[in-house]
């Protein structure tokens, strides 16, 4: 309550006059006066630095002198002793999920909580992204809130509440009987954390469904119940067959989305890449020979290593994916698999960890942190298909902008402590 009270004065302006989408008043441009730039882009650190917002798009970036020149009258918001970034993007997301460690959190959500309450959840879930930093979303599913990520995202866009940019994924899918909620008793049906899918036809079906009611991405289940065999390769039960897969993706693509797989094992992310998937997510299983079809297929690899650390009470299989998952980050950098940063929030409480730990782990798994706050912009922008829009600080980009007042380059964990973030040219949070 008080984050919000502290954000209604700061908003006053903007967010008073919203209620109708972007087209926003005419505002004087605004001359950000960046101390450092971490752009998305360059593996350069420029300084000195002025970013001029008309709006809700960056209009110039350069050096501040010859960019305050260009507009002598713009107010001026003076981060001169900051790091400025690009809004941060996290590729995997579940608003209308609060953490999962047990079957029984996932089941009382499901059974016990309704969907409107749950996206009354997922709005005060959005919020505390985009004041973490993440300006922009891809959220992969609603566990059984059927179209209540649209809904987020509406308002959202509206201005009715303050949050993060949505790419919402709706219902996701599995067949019959390979999704919980599970149960001996079968006289009772119980919600399904999916929408369920059987059959090419009605593979197409529930995509035409899923884009109809507003989904950017398409997301599926390719495997379930994971196990080692002597030779440590992680397998998986596959759950689609290549038809009902394929169907699904090229429906997808067909509707100009782009299709999103769960796969952890070698067995299920070899059957998401036959049918053709624009990104792995988890990915723990992969060899040697699935990142090279990777890197020639353009599928980008979404670890989401946050919930697999929170996750390792779960036992069993669990702490040996964290692992494994570690030495395949190490293969897939030095072969140049694209590594879009996602975390699995909601799996894990959005209330008790910053999603920005991801870009901490991305480090201790060995990428450089210019490469990991890549990984968190213009990579996850691209996966996306928006780095017309996000993902960098450039002219003509949303001006959609962190700043830090660290050096992140130095000390990643500085992006667990933003003290600026704007999205759209309205400035969210200012410390
Ligand atoms: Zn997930």
């Amino acid at each position: 309550m008080r984050r919000l009270s502290l954000l209604l004065t700061i908003l006053a302006g903007p967010l008073a006059a919203q209620g109708t989408p972007p087209a926003s008043p005419p505002s004087p441009p605004i001359l950000i006066k960046a101390g450092r730039l971490v752009d998305g882009r360059s593996a350069q650190v420029q300084t000195n630095v002025g970013i001029l917002i008309d709006g809700e798009r960056i209009r110039a970036v350069g050096p501040l002198a010859s960019v305050q020149a260009q507009a002598p009258n713009a107010r001026v918001i003076d981060l001169s002793q900051m790091t400025v970034l690009p809004g941060f993007i996290d590729a995997h997301t579940h608003l209308l999920l609060q953490g999962d460690i047990t079957n029984q959190e996932y089941e009382d959500q499901l059974l016990k909580e309704s969907i409107p309450y749950r996206a009354i959840l997922g709005a005060r879930n959005a919020r505390i992204a985009l004041e973490h930093g993440f300006t922009t979303l891809r959220d992969v599913e609603t566990e059984g809130a059927m179209y209540a990520d649209v809904d987020v995202k509406l308002a959202v866009n509206r201005g009715e509440v303050p949050g993060s940019r949505v790419f919402a994924s709706t219902r996701a899918m599995a067949p019959t009987g390979m999704y919980p909620i599970g149960t001996p008793n079968w006289e009772i049906e119980l919600p399904h954390g999916v929408q369920t899918v059987d059959g090419v036809d009605n593979a197409r079906l529930a995509v035409r469904e899923q884009v109809q009611h507003g989904a950017d991405w398409i997301k599926y289940y390719s495997d379930r119940r994971y196990f080692f065999t002597p030779d440590s390769v992680l397998h998986s039960w596959v759950n689609f067959t290549d038809e009902e897969a394929r169907a699904i993706v090229d429906e997808t693509h067909r509707l100009g989305r782009k299709a999103a797989a769960h796969a952890i094992g070698s067995d299920g992310i070899a059957a998401a890449l036959r049918a053709g998937v624009n990104s792995i997510e988890h990915g723990d299983g992969l060899t040697d020979s699935l990142m090279d079809v990777m890197v020639r297929n353009n599928v980008y690899w979404v670890p989401t290593v946050t919930v697999g650390v929170h996750v390792m009470p779960r036992g069993g299989v669990w702490p040996a994916l964290v692992a494994l998952e570690r030495r395949a980050f190490g293969r897939a950098l030095r072969k140049g698999v694209k590594i879009a940063l996602g975390t699995d929030v909601g799996g894990f409480p959005w209330t008790e960890i910053n999603q920005a730990k991801e870009f901490e782990y991305y480090v201790q798994y060995g990428m450089t942190p210019m490469q990991a706050i890549q990984s968190g912009t213009s990579v996850a922008a691209a996966l996306l298909g928006q780095e017309q829009n996000l993902g960098a600080v450039a002219p003509g980009l949303y001006a959609d902008l962190v700043a830090v007042s660290g050096d992140p380059l130095r000390d990643i964990t500085e992006l667990q402590r933003v003290k600026f973030v704007m999205k759209g040219g309205t400035v969210y949070l200012s410390q």
